[in-house]
């Protein structure tokens, strides 16, 4: 007999992308960190951290830092819920909401793999409706497929694709169940769907500070809804899921926008500069809302880039699965960064 349940001996685990080890020298631009440093007040705020006060638990509820995301979205702080990084948020709305055959996950695919991960573990059915290759919003097939929550990630991941906040109001309209919109590419989008969960009680938007705050090493992100959809997932979130340092630093960076926006900026700048260079090199890249590109390499065997990539140490991510085996995604580095990465390109 398994040690193990079914769901769990049946489940394959997520595979993050490779973290190397510190010391080696490789540019990573395989998990969508952010190239720059995190806001010079968040690295204030952990230095200005009283050791002694850590012999307190920190507040369940992160009060502070749900007054600065108050502040910053003009949502009244009970809106929000913090997990330890969004990938905690997305874990408790499974957990809350989701289970076997009558209470089914479902979301548009290709799309962030922990959606699937975290269902399999509940266990969850799953239905995945496949974009097609313009990704359209299948708003149709997502309603009949009657999830008790459906997942949209837009920006997506790896498409780049932003989604038509009409869309995601028709879909919030009509789903039966939760729509959690996740926005963790958000600040290097042109629009957020931040607005709908004031329109419906049944969304809820997800955020990070991961990306567009460059810190990913921190773990902490957010879910925004009203009170009543917030209620269910309080009572299955850890009570001290967020620790203190986190919520010290997570409230002095989401407090510097100023610098979040201008980080943000540099990397959009630069996602130009590198979408055009691989299409001047042969590649076929889409449009990206986020910091990242999915770029289809000129030569047949994508696998063998990422190989070579690798080999000159340079860290990209492969997905071996169906619509993507052809493609790469390339997380937007610093402009010098990407410049090397041509340059390998250029000579493999
Ligand atoms: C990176 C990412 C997350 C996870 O963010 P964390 O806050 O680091 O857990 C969630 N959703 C998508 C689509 C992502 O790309």
């Amino acid at each position: 007999m398994s040690y193990f349940r079914p769901a769990i001996d049946a489940m394959t685990g997520y595979v993050p992308g490779e973290q190397p080890k510190s010391g080696l020298k490789v540019i990573k631009l395989n998990t969508n960190e952010n190239p720059y440093p995190p806001s010079p007040k968040a690295i204030a705020a952990l230095q200005q951290i009283d050791g002694d006060a850590l012999r307190r638990y920190p507040d369940p509820f992160a009060y502070e830092f749900c007054q600065a995301v108050s502040e910053v979205l003009d949502v009244p702080p009970n809106w929000v819920i913090v997990g330890n990084g969004s990938d905690d948020v997305l874990n408790i709305l499974i957990r809350a909401c989701a289970e076997g055959r009558d209470r089914k996950v479902v979301y548009p695919s290709p799309t962030y793999v922990l959606y699937r991960t975290l269902s399999a573990m509940q266990p969850a059915e799953i239905v995945e409706v496949a974009y097609d290759d313009d990704f359209q919003l299948p708003i149709t097939d997502l309603v009949a497929a009657k999830g008790s929550v459906t997942f949209v990630a837009s920006p997506n991941s790896p498409s780049g694709h932003l989604v038509p906040l009409d869309d995601l109001r028709k879909l919030a309209s009509q789903v039966s169940g939760i729509l959690a919109i996740d926005e963790a590419y958000v600040d290097f989008a042109e629009y957020s769907a931040i607005s709908l969960v004031r329109e419906f009680d049944n969304v809820i938007v997800l955020r990070t500070l991961s990306k567009g705050y460059s810190l990913a090493g921190l773990r902490l992100g957010f879910g925004i809804a009203n009170p009543q959809l917030l209620s269910g997932l309080f009572k299955v979130k850890d009570s001290y899921n967020v620790d203190a340092i986190a919520i010290a630093m997570g409230t002095a960076a989401m407090r510097d926008q100023e610098y979040k926006n201008a980080t943000a900026e540099k990397v959009k700048v630069s996602r130009r500069s590198l979408t055009q260079e691989l299409k001047n090199i042969g590649f076929k890249v889409r449009e990206s809302h986020g910091n990242f590109v999915l770029a289809t390499p000129p030569q047949p065997n994508a696998e063998e880039l990422y190989l070579k990539l690798k080999d000159a140490g340079i860290l990209v991510r492969y997905f071996n699965q169906s619509g993507l085996s052809d493609k790469l995604r390339i997380t937007v580095g610093t402009d010098e960064q990407n410049q090397i990465l041509i340059e390998s390109l250029m000579n493999s």
